[in-house]
């Protein structure tokens, strides 16, 4: 009777410790800030519900003027894993993440990515430009990193993170033929947008449209006399027209979901 009871109590105490090493649905969330709105998206997309995800910067706010306040200082020091897009996106990123005192993971998502330089007006060196989203292929290392640093922090999800960066991988593939497809049908000279800030080089030479834009790779001033100028000149020498359309550039808003920016910060972990 006593080996039998020691028997069952070695049996439930194997049975909990085994419970306790896997127990991946009661791990609480892996706590994720980005910087802004498209990060937001692919961390959700790759993080399914082992993540809760803050963005800085809001949907509707323009990326470029953006600048951190403690608040968001205090949101970063809890956090696990801050994404970033690199190439001089974040301006601001050492000045937070020092006065955040931040310790956890910092993830660039454009690493890998192959970048476009320009030397902006005024300019004497070329600069990255960081819109490199724009192009869906890049959405892909963007992806990858993530899934990669996701997995490093939580590898009891790593498969999970592996598979859904594979479905997400097959539908921007799907995404650039479609695109490709679609562009094919316009010939090459009259693929030519006008835009107001130069956000599209990514999507340009992936697609082979042009982009004449008013405002340079940032947002931080308002186009001047003279450069609105030079595009209205080129617009007429080049025969430009057609029809307006807008579209949204996500480093400048419009275009997500409102959503709260501290919705991580309130969530209690389950039991
Ligand atoms: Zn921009």
């Amino acid at each position: 009777m006593i080996a039998y009871s020691s028997r069952c109590l070695a049996a439930l105490c194997l049975m909990l410790a085994w419970c306790g090493q896997g127990a991946p649905a009661s791990a609480p969330p892996v706590r994720v800030v980005v910087s802004f709105s498209i990060l937001d998206d692919i961390v959700r997309r790759i993080g399914g519900s082992e993540v809760v995800v803050t963005s800085l910067i809001g949907p509707d706010s323009d990326a470029h003027l953006f600048e951190p306040n403690p608040d968001q200082a205090r949101l970063l020091a809890k956090a696990q894993l801050f994404v970033v897009n690199g190439l001089g996106f974040e301006g601001w990123l050492t000045r937070l993440t020092r006065s955040a005192q931040f310790g956890g993971v910092i993830v660039t998502a454009t690493d890998g990515v192959a970048p476009i330089t320009t030397t902006e007006p005024g300019e004497t060196s070329p600069v990255p430009d960081p819109h490199a989203w724009q192009d869906p292929r890049n959405g892909i290392v963007y992806a990858d990193n993530i899934a990669r640093a996701l997995a490093s922090i939580d590898p009891a999800h790593a498969d999970a993170y592996r598979q859904r960066f594979q479905k997400y991988k097959a539908d921007l593939e799907g995404l650039d033929r479609h695109v490709r497809a679609e562009l094919g049908a316009i010939p090459g000279e009259r693929r030519r947008v006008i835009t107001s800030h130069d956000a599209f080089a990514y999507y340009g030479k992936a697609y082979g449209v042009t982009f004449l834009a008013a405002e340079g790779l940032s947002t931080d001033s308002e186009p001047s006399a003279k450069s609105l100028a030079e595009l209205i000149r080129q617009i007429r020498r080049e025969g430009i027209k057609g029809a307006r359309h807008s579209i949204p550039t996500p480093c400048r808003g419009q275009t997500g979901r409102p959503r709260p920016t501290s919705e991580w910060s309130n969530t209690t972990p389950p039991p």
